[in-house]
């Protein structure tokens, strides 16, 4: 009986554990995305300064609880920057909150690294940095940054082939805590060509993402479409740099997607084996 009792009680606790450290994504602005599992916390494109009128900026009072570290945008493992584009980085916003926050890690293309480590005043954040050096075509680099498993691939920027000279990169980024692991591809501004993502098939097959946040217009070609539910290996994809003015033909896609900040999605973590 008492081993029946003890049985119970750790199925109960086990579960509230389990909920206590559900996993999310929350929605920020444009690309700016929060992803939290337990203690390991990874924020997307958080600073940006233009909108060309037709996207979210991050809401002042939101700015505002980022750079004072108000949950739960509270200690935050790293900042991960997909490209240099003024809708989706500003170096002095970066370098003001990295600054601030030596606990939290950088990482970001090169393009962009050299942007805001030509600031004045950028040196003491060096440490804090990881430079991410992808030509086209270069196979993808997989490495670790504050117990954060993480993998880039270059894919072209959208609107290919102008704008070749983009280092427009898709992170995947997996958060392991107690015993649960929760993978997110972020997809910055890529271009919906499956020829740029079929080569890194096996790449992309080597681990599951519990969702990929591609740019809307994925959602708009069969290509992009294809990309997303044959290519990418996950399990569900959110929009997101999703116009203030929503089309109409993303409302009627049936598509997941993101467009009013503040906004969250749960995701379930898988455990680790
Ligand atoms: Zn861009
Ligand atoms: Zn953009």
């Amino acid at each position: 009986m008492k081993q029946l009792i003890f049985l119970i009680w750790t199925i109960i606790c086990g579960q509230s554990l389990a909920l206590a450290h559900q996993s999310s994504i929350t929605y920020v602005a444009n690309e700016a995305v929060l992803i939290t599992n337990g203690d390991k916390k990874v924020l997307f494109d958080p600073f940006f300064h233009q909108a060309f009128g037709t996207y979210q900026l991050v809401p002042a009072e939101t700015k505002q609880a980022i750079f004072s570290a108000a949950p739960p945008f509270d200690k935050l493992t790293a900042i991960v920057i997909s490209h240099a584009h003024g809708d989706h980085f500003a170096a002095d916003e970066v370098l003001k909150y990295m600054l601030k926050h030596p606990t939290t890690q950088l990482i970001a293309p090169e393009q962009a690294v050299t942007e805001l480590m030509a600031l004045t005043g950028a040196k003491p954040i060096l440490t804090q940095v990881t430079s991410v050096k992808l030509a086209f075509n270069q196979a993808p680099k997989t490495f670790e940054v504050a117990g954060l498993m993480i993998d880039a691939v270059r894919i072209p920027h959208a609107g290919w082939p102008s704008r070749a000279e983009v280092e427009n990169l898709v992170f995947r980024v997996t958060l392991n805590n107690q015993g649960t692991s929760t993978t997110v591809m972020h997809m910055g501004d890529a271009d919906p060509d499956d020829d740029h993502f079929l080569p890194y098939k096996d790449h992309w097959q080597k681990r599951v993402s519990d969702a990929a946040l591609p740019p809307y217009w994925f959602y708009f070609s069969a290509e992009g479409r294809d990309i997303l539910t044959n290519i990418l290996n996950v399990k569900n994809s959110i929009g997101i740099h999703v116009p203030i003015k929503i089309p109409d033909r993303l409302k009627s896609s049936g598509q997941d997607y993101f467009s009013k900040p503040g906004e969250l999605r749960k995701l379930d973590e898988s455990h680790e084996h």
